[in-house]
């Protein structure tokens, strides 16, 4: 699911992203962003550890 911050351009696919975690609930809106985070990338392409 798709998600991101309010105030950031940049957005979260997986809710087990360190940054995507970093986001307060109030500020968390549903839906994609400009650009999708770093994190979630490598989580996608298996490289996340875990
Ligand atoms: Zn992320």
């Amino acid at each position: 699911m798709a998600y991101h911050s309010k105030d950031s351009k940049i957005w979260h696919k997986f809710e087990k992203c360190v940054d995507g975690n970093n986001i307060e609930r109030d500020n968390k809106v549903s839906g994609p962003a400009k650009k999708l985070c770093e994190h979630c990338k490598d989580i996608e392409k298996g490289k996340a550890k875990r």
